[in-house]
């Protein structure tokens, strides 16, 4: 359907090499785009690469540090270099370091910041002359269940997740004169390699986590696929600035 069709679009997709991310760049790959799978694990990458390939996707392992500004303009010159282009970039990559607030040092609330938002605001301006040059273009950041509420162990993460909402609205309204459409998707609590950590951590959070979801199980990776489509495609090109719950229900839940 031309709709949500992505053939010769160019996607780049950081932390595309696993969990939500490789979700969504499969997705984008079975809707016809070409894939850069952006993070710094080469052998990651190279996997994915491989798994995209076998849905007959065009696909390049680039690696990155997003918390670094040339690698992430590195990121982008690479891609365009051996892809051709830049439509779509997905500014997935992330981390949570889990303490009470006042046990942070200000290092480690600079490294989550760094990896979850000032990335996306790096890798999204590295982005935007390409994305210009072709006409348009389509950002999607990632937030959380932590853009919405908070939580005792995530003061960074938090901050970091309901920043990532915010800057989604403000770059919507300064891009959407170059027809560049800015989205968050906010998942809920999904199994990828993130949430296993916290699950070892956590006594009882996968049952509570069941509990509250209303859809009764936690999100899988291959869950984000169809998001991923409709926010990259011609199907959402008068949607932007939105922040869109994947979480099962998790977010509309009350109390009884
Ligand atoms: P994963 O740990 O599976 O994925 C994180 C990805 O980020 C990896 O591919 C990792 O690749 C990449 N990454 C981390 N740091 C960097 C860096 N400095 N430079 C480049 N890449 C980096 O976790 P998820 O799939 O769960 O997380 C993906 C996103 O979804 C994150 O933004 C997370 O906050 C968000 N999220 C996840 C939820 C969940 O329940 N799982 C819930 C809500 C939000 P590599 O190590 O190779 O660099």
């Amino acid at each position: 359907m031309r709709l949500f069709d992505l053939s010769g679009k160019v996607a780049i997709v950081t932390g595309g090499n696993g969990g939500i991310g490789l979700g969504m760049a499969k997705g984008l790959a079975e809707a016809g785009a070409a894939l850069a799978v952006a993070g710094r694990d080469a052998a990651k990458n190279a996997e994915a690469v491989a798994e995209l390939a076998r849905l007959g996707a065009r696909a390049i392992a680039v690696p990155v540090d997003v918390t670094n500004e040339e690698s992430c303009k590195a990121m982008v010159a690479r891609t365009v270099q051996e892809l051709g282009r830049c439509d779509i970039l997905i500014n997935n990559a992330g981390t949570n370091i889990r303490k009470r607030p006042e046990e942070y040092t200000l290092a480690e609330w600079r490294f989550v910041l760094e990896t979850n938002l000032t990335s996306a605001f790096v890798c999204s301006l590295a982005v935007y002359p390409e994305m210009k040059k072709a006409g348009g273009g389509k950002i999607v950041n990632i937030g959380s269940m932590m853009s919405i509420f908070g939580a005792t162990f995530t003061t960074p993460y938090a901050a970091s997740k309901g920043g990532i909402v915010q800057m989604t609205k403000a770059m919507a309204c300064a891009w959407a004169q170059d027809n560049i459409q800015v989205n968050a998707v906010l998942p809920g609590w999904i199994d990828t390699a993130l949430t296993r950590q916290a699950r070892a951590q956590i006594p009882g959070l996968h049952e509570k986590v069941v509990a509250r979801t209303p859809a009764g199980r936690w999100g899988v990776p291959d869950d984000f696929a169809g998001i991923a489509v409709f926010l990259c495609s011609p199907a959402s090109d008068f949607l932007t600035g939105t922040a869109i719950p994947v979480d099962g229900g998790y977010s509309v839940q009350g109390a009884a």
